[in-house]
Protein backbone atom coordinates (compact mmCIF):
# COMPACT_ATOMS: atom_id res chain seq x y z
CA UNK A 1 0.00 0.00 0.00
CA UNK A 2 1.47 3.48 -1.27
CA UNK A 3 0.92 6.14 1.09
CA UNK A 4 -0.03 9.25 -0.74
CA UNK A 5 1.30 12.53 -1.15
CA UNK A 6 -1.26 14.64 -2.59
CA UNK A 7 -0.58 18.14 -1.42
CA UNK A 8 -3.89 19.34 0.72
CA UNK A 9 -6.30 20.98 -1.17
CA UNK A 10 -7.63 24.61 -0.95
CA UNK A 11 -10.97 24.31 1.28
CA UNK A 12 -13.73 25.96 -0.09
CA UNK A 13 -13.06 28.92 1.84
CA UNK A 14 -10.13 30.10 0.58
CA UNK A 15 -11.14 29.43 -3.14
CA UNK A 16 -11.50 33.27 -4.97
CA UNK A 17 -13.05 32.29 -8.19
CA UNK A 18 -12.93 35.28 -11.42
CA UNK A 19 -16.31 36.37 -10.83
CA UNK A 20 -18.73 35.28 -13.51
CA UNK A 21 -19.51 37.94 -16.52
CA UNK A 22 -23.35 37.81 -17.25
CA UNK A 23 -24.18 36.20 -20.66
CA UNK A 24 -23.94 38.61 -23.47
CA UNK A 25 -21.50 41.09 -21.46
CA UNK A 26 -17.54 41.59 -21.12
CA UNK A 27 -15.00 42.70 -19.16
CA UNK A 28 -13.55 45.64 -19.99
CA UNK A 29 -11.06 48.37 -18.85
CA UNK A 30 -12.87 51.74 -17.83
CA UNK A 31 -11.47 55.61 -16.80
CA UNK A 32 -12.71 56.86 -13.93
CA UNK A 33 -11.71 60.38 -12.57
CA UNK A 34 -12.27 64.30 -12.83
CA UNK A 35 -8.42 64.24 -13.89
CA UNK A 36 -5.74 62.40 -15.63
CA UNK A 37 -3.86 62.71 -12.01
CA UNK A 38 -6.62 61.37 -10.26
CA UNK A 39 -8.15 58.69 -12.48
CA UNK A 40 -8.03 54.89 -11.82
CA UNK A 41 -8.90 51.87 -14.28
CA UNK A 42 -11.62 49.51 -13.12
CA UNK A 43 -13.22 46.63 -14.93
CA UNK A 44 -16.82 47.18 -15.99
CA UNK A 45 -18.92 44.91 -17.02
CA UNK A 46 -20.08 45.52 -20.65
CA UNK A 47 -22.66 44.63 -23.43
CA UNK A 48 -21.11 43.19 -26.39
CA UNK A 49 -23.06 45.46 -28.26
CA UNK A 50 -21.18 48.37 -26.75
CA UNK A 51 -18.59 50.35 -29.06
CA UNK A 52 -17.41 52.64 -26.89
CA UNK A 53 -13.95 53.06 -25.70
CA UNK A 54 -14.70 53.18 -21.85
CA UNK A 55 -10.43 54.33 -21.29
CA UNK A 56 -10.61 57.07 -23.71
CA UNK A 57 -13.88 58.27 -22.91
CA UNK A 58 -13.16 58.73 -19.27
CA UNK A 59 -15.97 59.46 -16.38
CA UNK A 60 -15.97 61.43 -13.53
CA UNK A 61 -18.02 58.25 -11.21
CA UNK A 62 -18.68 55.26 -12.26
CA UNK A 63 -22.37 55.86 -12.28
CA UNK A 64 -21.99 58.41 -14.91
CA UNK A 65 -20.80 54.99 -17.55
CA UNK A 66 -23.13 54.80 -20.71
CA UNK A 67 -23.08 52.05 -22.85
CA UNK A 68 -23.64 53.15 -26.60
CA UNK A 69 -23.44 52.66 -30.37
CA UNK A 70 -22.21 54.53 -33.07
CA UNK A 71 -25.06 56.26 -34.91
CA UNK A 72 -26.38 55.80 -37.96
CA UNK A 73 -28.75 58.16 -39.92
CA UNK A 74 -29.43 60.47 -42.79
CA UNK A 75 -30.22 63.91 -43.42
CA UNK A 76 -32.59 65.43 -46.00
CA UNK A 77 -30.91 68.07 -48.64
CA UNK A 78 -32.70 70.41 -50.72
CA UNK A 79 -31.80 72.09 -54.06
CA UNK A 80 -32.28 75.29 -53.08
CA UNK A 81 -29.60 78.12 -52.07
CA UNK A 82 -26.43 75.59 -51.01
CA UNK A 83 -27.95 72.24 -51.61
CA UNK A 84 -27.39 71.45 -47.86
CA UNK A 85 -28.78 69.53 -45.10
CA UNK A 86 -32.31 70.44 -43.73
CA UNK A 87 -33.31 67.95 -41.75
CA UNK A 88 -30.68 64.86 -40.04
CA UNK A 89 -31.85 61.91 -38.07
CA UNK A 90 -29.72 59.04 -36.47
CA UNK A 91 -30.39 56.54 -34.09
CA UNK A 92 -28.12 54.85 -31.77
CA UNK A 93 -28.47 51.82 -29.02
CA UNK A 94 -27.74 52.90 -25.41
CA UNK A 95 -27.68 51.47 -22.02
CA UNK A 96 -27.39 53.36 -18.66
CA UNK A 97 -26.79 51.18 -16.07
CA UNK A 98 -27.00 53.38 -12.96
CA UNK A 99 -30.14 55.39 -14.39
CA UNK A 100 -33.11 55.14 -11.89
CA UNK A 101 -35.27 54.49 -14.18
CA UNK A 102 -36.01 51.32 -15.64
CA UNK A 103 -36.19 51.41 -18.81
CA UNK A 104 -33.12 53.92 -19.23
CA UNK A 105 -31.04 50.56 -17.35
CA UNK A 106 -32.31 48.44 -19.85
CA UNK A 107 -30.60 48.39 -23.92
CA UNK A 108 -33.09 51.26 -25.92
CA UNK A 109 -32.75 53.17 -28.91
CA UNK A 110 -31.99 56.85 -29.14
CA UNK A 111 -33.75 58.38 -32.11
CA UNK A 112 -31.67 62.19 -32.37
CA UNK A 113 -31.18 65.38 -34.59
CA UNK A 114 -28.33 66.31 -32.78
CA UNK A 115 -30.09 68.78 -30.20
CA UNK A 116 -33.39 66.49 -29.58
CA UNK A 117 -32.80 63.41 -28.06
CA UNK A 118 -35.84 61.13 -28.45
CA UNK A 119 -36.09 57.78 -25.79
CA UNK A 120 -37.48 54.16 -27.05
CA UNK A 121 -38.17 50.76 -25.59
CA UNK A 122 -37.10 48.04 -28.21
CA UNK A 123 -41.17 48.19 -28.81
CA UNK A 124 -41.31 51.36 -29.63
CA UNK A 125 -38.44 51.45 -32.09
CA UNK A 126 -40.70 48.62 -33.89
CA UNK A 127 -43.48 50.50 -34.16
CA UNK A 128 -41.37 53.68 -35.74
CA UNK A 129 -39.58 51.19 -38.34
CA UNK A 130 -43.24 50.37 -38.99
CA UNK A 131 -44.12 54.01 -39.90
CA UNK A 132 -40.80 54.70 -41.77
CA UNK A 133 -41.33 52.05 -44.04
CA UNK A 134 -45.09 53.51 -44.51
CA UNK A 135 -43.76 56.97 -44.91
CA UNK A 136 -40.80 55.70 -47.54
CA UNK A 137 -43.72 54.16 -49.61
CA UNK A 138 -45.43 57.41 -49.81
CA UNK A 139 -42.34 59.41 -50.58
CA UNK A 140 -41.72 56.69 -53.63
CA UNK A 141 -45.78 57.39 -54.32
CA UNK A 142 -45.25 61.30 -54.58
CA UNK A 143 -41.72 61.44 -56.29
CA UNK A 144 -43.90 59.11 -58.68
CA UNK A 145 -46.90 61.65 -59.55
CA UNK A 146 -44.06 64.39 -59.15
CA UNK A 147 -42.14 62.80 -62.03
CA UNK A 148 -45.26 62.40 -64.13
CA UNK A 149 -46.50 65.63 -63.81
CA UNK A 150 -43.18 66.80 -65.03
CA UNK A 151 -42.85 64.84 -67.98
CA UNK A 152 -46.75 65.85 -68.68
CA UNK A 153 -45.80 69.51 -68.77
CA UNK A 154 -42.66 68.98 -70.90
CA UNK A 155 -44.56 67.13 -73.34
CA UNK A 156 -42.40 64.54 -73.73
CA UNK A 157 -45.28 61.99 -71.96
CA UNK A 158 -46.40 59.32 -73.59
CA UNK A 159 -50.09 58.74 -73.50
CA UNK A 160 -49.70 55.58 -71.13
CA UNK A 161 -47.65 58.31 -68.90
CA UNK A 162 -50.65 60.64 -69.12
CA UNK A 163 -53.27 57.45 -67.82
CA UNK A 164 -50.69 56.98 -64.81
CA UNK A 165 -51.20 60.37 -63.90
CA UNK A 166 -54.39 60.49 -64.62
CA UNK A 167 -54.25 57.45 -61.92
CA UNK A 168 -52.72 58.74 -59.12
CA UNK A 169 -54.47 62.01 -59.17
CA UNK A 170 -57.52 60.24 -59.01
CA UNK A 171 -59.08 61.14 -62.00
CA UNK A 172 -61.54 58.72 -64.12
CA UNK A 173 -59.69 57.17 -66.77
ZN1 LIG B 1 -19.74 49.76 -22.73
Amino acid sequence: MTTSHIPQQPTAATVHPFPAIKPGYRLVPAKIGATNRTSTIVYIECPNWCTEDHVAESVRNVEDILHVTGTDGFCVTTFTGNHENVHCLYAGLEADPAASDSDMRRAHVVVEDGSNYAYLTPQMAEQLADRVVGFASELRHLARTARLHNSVESGDSDPDMDEALRRVRGEAV
